[in-house]
């Protein structure tokens, strides 16, 4: 499971490593949960849209493996 306190310290791995600066209000990298709120199936990136799948209720946070935004899953 995924809290409140957990995803505050996490960060897409992609935008981190990027010299691009987020848009206003939004922290570099933030991350956000999707899907039903009891059992969030993946975790977006705010800035770059990066969809990381959630498995077993753990986050893949390969960038190779994350679905960009637009493209077929
Ligand atoms: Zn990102």
């Amino acid at each position: 499971m995924i809290d409140a306190e957990l995803l505050k310290i996490m960060a897409c791995p992609w935008c981190i490593t990027r010299p691009e600066a987020p848009p206003p209000n939004i922290e570099k990298g933030a991350l956000e949960l999707v899907g039903p709120a009891e059992q969030p199936n993946a975790l977006r990136c705010r800035q770059c849209g990066r969809l990381y799948k959630i498995e077993d209720g753990i986050p893949n946070m390969l960038v190779e493996d994350a679905v960009l935004p637009g493209s077929p899953s």
